[in-house]
Order: C-alpha cells, then sequence, then structure tokens
C-alpha cells in the first residue's frame, strides 16, 4: 500500500482565520483508492523550512503532494525551495509565458512582468495545466517517488488533481477501492465491545477494523478494500452486519447515525409521541431531539424543571418525594416521566435528575448520580447510573443515556 503525505503551504494557513483544506480532500480521494495519508503538515512562507519539509517528505513517503505557494508574488516561494529540496533546477519555459500573455490578453490587461515567475518549472517535470487560473502544477517522479505540486485554491488544484494526478495514482495503486461503515454503541466500554468484536472482525485480514471511544458511545470504524467498489462495500457490509448482531441492541447505529437521530426515526415509524423533562441536563436532551429535521412529528414539549418547586408545580412531583428521598432519586425521576407524560398526553416522556458536579456529591449520592424516568404504555421506572467525566461530560453522557433508555424502550 502506499504511503502519502501532504504539504500545505502559506503563512496565511497557519493563522486562525484560514484553514488548510486541501488537505481534507485531498484525503479523502487517496483513502477511496486505498492510498493512507500518514502525515501533514502546514509550513508557512519560510524557505528553509519547506526545503526542509519537502526532503523530508520525499525520503519517508512513497507520494508527496504540496498545496499553495505557486502565484507570481513574492510570497510565493513554493517552485523554488521545492527545486532545492529535489535536487533540480528551475527550467523556463517560453510556452508558458505566452500561454500566459494571451490569458491576460483575453482579460484584456497587460501580463505584469512578474507573473514570468510562473513560466519556471523543476527540471523534467511533467507541468499539469491550470484552466482555473495562473499557476500550473508540475508532476516530478524520482527515485521511485511521486511528488505532485499543486496551487492552493481549491477551484484550481481540485480539477488539477482529479484529471492528472488522480489518474497516475490509480494505476500504480492497482484496482484498490475502499468503501467504509460505522457502527455505534451504548453502555458497553471499549474493551467489552472489542472482546466481542475481535474475533469477528480478525477473520478478515483486508479489513481495517478500529474500535475508539467518542464522549458517550463506542464506535467501530469498517474500511474494506476491494479490487472493485462493490466487492468493497459488500464486505464492509458484511462484517458491520455480523458485529451488529454479535452486539446486539447496543449497536444503536449502524450507518453512523447519531443517537437522537436514531431514535426520530424509530418514533417516526411508530407514529408516536415523546416529551422530556430535564432537569441537571438543562434542556439538553430536548435539544438535541429538536435538532433533528423533522422533529416536530415525534416531539411535543419539554420543560426544565431544575428546582423542587418546578417539579411540583410544573410535573406534579409530590412534596413527600422530594422531603423523603430527595430529588435526585428513583422516586423522583419516575414521578417527573409520569408527570409530563399526563401533562403533554404523548406516548412516551423521558426524565433526567442527576448531580453534575463539581459540587454538590454526598456520599451517597456522589457527582455523576442520574436517575433516568421513563413513563410510557408498559408503565412507570427508572434506571440509576453513575457517570464519570466533568459537569460538561456528566451533562452529555446524562442526556445520552435518556436517549438510550427511550431507544431501548421502542423496541426494534
Ligand atoms: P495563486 O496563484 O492564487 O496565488 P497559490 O498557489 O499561490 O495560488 P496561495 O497563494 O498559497 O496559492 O493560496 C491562494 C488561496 O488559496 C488562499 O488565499 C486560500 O484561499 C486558498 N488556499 C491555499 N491553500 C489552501 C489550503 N491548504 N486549504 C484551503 N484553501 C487554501
Ligand atoms: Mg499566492
Amino acid at each position: 500500500m502506499l504511503s502519502a503525505e501532504i504539504i500545505a503551504i502559506g503563512s496565511e494557513l497557519l493563522t486562525p482565520e484560514k484553514t488548510d483544506t486541501n488537505s481534507l480532500w485531498l484525503t479523502a480521494r487517496l483513502n477511496e483508492i486505498g492510498i493512507d495519508v500518514k502525515l501533514k503538515t502546514i509550513v508557512g512562507d519560510d524557505g528553509a523550512r519547506l526545503e526542509e519539509t519537502v526532503k523530508d517528505a520525499m525520503r519517508r513517503s512513497d507520494l508527496v503532494i504540496t498545496t499553495g505557494g505557486l502565484g507570481p508574488t513574492e510570497d510565493d516561494i513554493t517552485r523554488h525551495f521545492t527545486a532545492n529540496a529535489v535536487g533540480r533546477e528551475l527550467v523556463y519555459h517560453d510556452e508558458i509565458e505566452q500561454h500566459l500573455r494571451e490569458r491576460f490578453r483575453l482579460w484584456g490587461r497587460e501580463m505584469p512582468e512578474i507573473n514570468k515567475r510562473q513560466a519556471f518549472v523543476i527540471e523534467g517535470a511533467e507541468i499539469l495545466p491550470n484552466p482555473n487560473g495562473s499557476a500550473v502544477g508540475m508532476y516530478v517522479e524520482m527515485d521511485g517517488k511521486m511528488l505532485a505540486i499543486l496551487p492552493g485554491p481549491p477551484r484550481e488544484n481540485q480539477p488539477m488533481f482529479n484529471e492528472y494526478v488522480f489518474p497516475k495514482l490509480q494505476a500504480v495503486s492497482g484496482d484498490v477501492f475502499v468503501r467504509r461503515r460505522m457502527l455505534k454503541v451504548s453502555g458497553k466500554g471499549e474493551s467489552a465491545v472489542d472482546e466481542v468484536a475481535a474475533p469477528i472482525y480478525t477473520a478478515y485480514p483486508n479489513v481495517q477494523t478500529s474500535v475508539l471511544f467518542n464522549k458517550s458511545e463506542v464506535e467501530i470504524h469498517v474500511a474494506a478494500t476491494a479490487d472493485t467498489a462493490d466487492k468493497a462495500q459488500a464486505i464492509a457490509d458484511e462484517l458491520a452486519e455480523k458485529l451488529a448482531e454479535a452486539l446486539g441492541s447496543a449497536v444503536f447505529s449502524t450507518h453512523g447515525e447519531s443517537m437522537e437521530e436514531v431514535v426520530g426515526k424509530r418514533l417516526a415509524a411508530l407514529g408516536q409521541t415523546v416529551a422530556v423533562a430535564e432537569s441537571c441536563t438543562g434542556g439538553l436532551v430536548g435539544e438535541r431531539l429538536t435538532n433533528v429535521p423533522g422533529s416536530s412529528a415525534y416531539f411535543i414539549e419539554g420543560a426544565i424543571t431544575y428546582s423542587n418547586e418546578a417539579k411540583m408545580r410544573t410535573l406534579g412531583v409530590p412534596a413527600e418525594i422530594l422531603d423523603s428521598h430527595g430529588a435526585v432519586s428513583a422516586q423522583c425521576a419516575e414521578a417527573m416521566a409520569a408527570g409530563m407524560r399526563a401533562h403533554a398526553g404523548t406516548d412516551h416522556a423521558i426524565s433526567v435528575t442527576g448531580i453534575a458536579g463539581p459540587d454538590g456529591g454526598s456520599e451517597e449520592k456522589p457527582v455523576g448520580t442520574v436517575f433516568l424516568g421513563y413513563a410510557g404504555p408498559s408503565g412507570v421506572k427508572s434506571v440509576k447510573f453513575v457517570l464519570p467525566g466533568d459537569r460538561y461530560l456528566i451533562r452529555w453522557r446524562s442526556s445520552q443515556a435518556a436517549l438510550d433508555y427511550l431507544r431501548r424502550q421502542l423496541g426494534k
């Protein structure tokens, strides 16, 4: 498998104002044909550092792609220092100058003399035409390595890459196609997921599988490689289905969807409605549910009942429950859910009450203690979690657990 690296050139890319998006686009294209990007670098308009970076890159990678710094101005240094890096001269090409003059004439302007610089090309390089701008690109092959030098603007480098560089890479990478699937798992840790998943995915040597924890869920990324796109997709699908079956209801997403999308789709399919009563999540559950387009079909109402008073007044939580069990209790969570369901007249209601911290914890109920309540056709119930993390994470994980709790009530 070919290894690639990308060098984005331009001091503006090292400021907070401008982001290097060229490398993201290039990475996606390279991955499609099974080329791994091993390293990305951003270099400012600094000749010595650029030369050193390109030299190092050519030593360690099969393919090096640079973008930017091919313009006619003083700060456009790519031409000169990539030539130094590969130990070749720049050669003047009269036909490039004539072509540039012709372009300027078409715009009704005289070519500024500094644009002559753009007629210099690395000795032995293939010239990559640029119908969308003034800077030509260059492609150099040496010592079995490939170097593509592309202009900075995406509307110039993308067509150039697609037309002149991609076909060469396709030819050397063979017929390699990569297709992906992503599963998301809740209520299980990374190692518990891997324990089940590893015996299955290790039987697929042509699939790169990674298991990683992301905030409140475990993601399983599957990338299958084959000599046709259809075959790669079929392998990715087959493995994804096997993993989903083995992990059972813990898998909430089989195509990378978010928890709120999955819950929303399920509610819409059932033609049922939901309302939420929140305390420690401060509206996060409602926010996430309503973030999904079309949520008005099933989301009816939410209440942020932060104080005891609000829990009694809005949800009808009995004072005795708050007195004898406290607001963070199974009894309160159930009363909140039941009260919300009665008030909103929905099929389902969920509630969250807990201690997000950093203060307010006790020996009996430490920070992270969260009770989720559910009220629906099957009755009223609750579940307790003690979630790790800081205030932000405890609130996020509470919202995730609440949505997952609802999901599990909705069935397949
Ligand atoms: P030009 O001939 O237009 O000067 P160039 O090859 O010299 O082309 P730069 O001057 O480096 O390219 O960049 C021109 C513009 O292209 C930048 O202002 C920016 O908008 C865009 N650009 C450059 N590099 C990147 C990058 N890595 N990601 C996204 N956009 C980029
Ligand atoms: Mg420029």
